[in-house]
């Protein structure tokens, strides 16, 4: 099912030339700018030079931190009264950055969004529950816009207030949720444990789950509890939000918005770009931005471009579940670690509940990692004996993925801080004293 067929199954030859077309018209954009007059200057981009799309390695890339040098108003590239909304990331590895809006940006987020729902096989007979946090965050406002687009019943909810979320479902009949991972496996704990509610009797059909990175094991450990299908989404306010990256029904790889967005990855350590299907940093450029165009935006986010076809028939082309941040990387005891990597084997165990935390600690001179694990509470005994085999197997299955063996703490269900929006995951002693 598609939202726009055209723009959705371009070829590829057509999508080309149209990135091109719309990369010069947002680099005369970026000028008005101070920040890109200056780096396109300095970097003597000619525009005429830009013949394929690989020639956007001519231009420097823009970090976090440039669009924080620049804040607020300084990479804004239409005069202040033809902005309309701004919106701010989550701050999770510093200070938020402010991207700014005009009504066709806002317009083309939504159109973005609308394919995205369509993609995943959903329309206006749904009712969609959006508990993402409202605000300045763009999970709530950003996905409402497109839901409402596509014409379905829209319960801005927001996040928290667990026991009302669980009312709405229920009253309202929702079929579709947008939701963080973690939330949504909070929400299972909740429905079986307090409201003695089995979740599969929900009227829930899928549910879009993002903004934090999870593992395949997490999102067959979600489906499997709520029997409905749970579609990756991704996406960062520097690019608008949600709506950057999504599943198709086919559920191998999220598409992203070739006509809307330049997709790079690079080699994290020496900036240069790699071949598809290769691992490193996404690198992204808005094709369609009219209020704060940019260029080859760094995301620090470890994924690759996935060769191959998609069964659906859209030509755009797809990138992996995202690893984590290259924030993220661990270096425990000299041994690199990705906090997806703990979870994906933790989720796998049938013993395991919802929740987990990674604690780093020294011990003397050393490293070390204790793995705090929820049990699940139908696995839930007393029995030391049974005990003690769970935090064997997951200790050894640890150590075999990551190659560090840490302390594996297993505590009752609902013991550990649950989350409401972006889960904390790692608690990293080693520097205090
Ligand atoms: P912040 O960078 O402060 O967290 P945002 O709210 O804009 O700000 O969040 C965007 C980031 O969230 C992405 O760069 C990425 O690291 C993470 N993210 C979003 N969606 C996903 C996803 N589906 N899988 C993994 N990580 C995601
Ligand atoms: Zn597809």
């Amino acid at each position: 099912m598609y939202w726009d067929k055209k723009a959705e199954t371009l070829s590829r030859s057509s999508l080309e030339k149209l990135q091109i077309k719309k990369l010069k018209q947002t680099l005369k954009r970026s000028l008005r700018s101070t920040f890109y007059r200056k780096l396109l200057k300095e970097a003597g981009v000619s525009f005429d030079s830009i013949k394929d799309v690989s020639d956007i390695r001519e231009i420097p890339f823009t970090t976090k931190q440039d669009l924080r040098n620049t804040y607020p108003y300084g990479m804004l590239c239409v005069p202040k009264e033809k902005t309309i909304r701004l919106h701010a990331s989550s701050g999770t590895t510093g200070t938020s950055t402010v991207i700014f809006h005009t009504p066709g940006d806002i317009d083309n987020w939504t159109e973005l969004l609308a394919r995205c729902i369509f993609a995943t096989g959903c329309d206006s007979h749904d009712v969609f529950q959006n508990m993402m946090t409202y605000g300045m965050f763009t999970g709530g406002l950003g996905l409402h816009y497109g839901a409402e687009k596509v014409g379905m019943l829209v319960i801005p909810a927001s996040s928290g207030n667990t026991k009302r979320q669980i009312k709405f479902m229920r009253d309202f009949g929702t079929t579709v949720l947008h939701i963080t991972p973690s939330y949504l496996l909070h929400i299972s704990d909740v429905l079986s444990k307090e409201e003695k509610i089995d979740p599969r009797e929900l009227n829930l059909k899928a549910a879009y789950i993002g903004a934090e990175p999870h593992s395949e094991t997490t999102r067959k450990k979600l489906e499997a509890i709520y029997g409905f299908h749970a579609y990756n989404s991704y996406g960062l306010s520097e690019m608008n939000g949600p709506g950057v990256a999504f599943e198709c029904t086919f559920q191998k790889d999220m598409h992203i918005w070739e006509d809307h967005y330049i997709v790079e990855v690079i080699d994290p350590e020496t900036g240069k770009n790699l071949p598809d299907g290769q691992e490193g940093e996404l690198v992204l450029t808005t094709l369609s931005r009219e209020a704060m165009p940019i260029l080859r935006y760094r995301t620090r986010d470890l994924t690759r471009i996935c060769k191959g076809n998609c069964p659906c028939g859209r030509t755009h082309r797809r990138i992996a579940r995202i690893k984590g941040r290259t924030d993220d990387l661990l270096i425990v005891g000299g041994v690199n670690v990705f906090p997806s990597q703990v979870e994906h084997i933790i989720m796998k165990i049938a013993e395991v509940g919802t929740n987990y935390e990674i604690h780093l600690q020294k011990k003397g001179a050393l490293d070390h990692m204790t793995v705090k694990v929820e049990l699940n509470s139908k696995m839930f005994s007393g029995d030391i004996g049974f005990l003690n085999s769970i935090r064997e197997k997951i200790a050894h299955a640890l150590k075999d993925e990551i190659l560090i063996r840490p302390t594996v703490e297993l505590v009752a269900p609902g013991t550990l801080e649950p989350s409401m929006g972006k889960a904390r995951r790692v608690y990293d002693n080693r520097k205090k004293l």
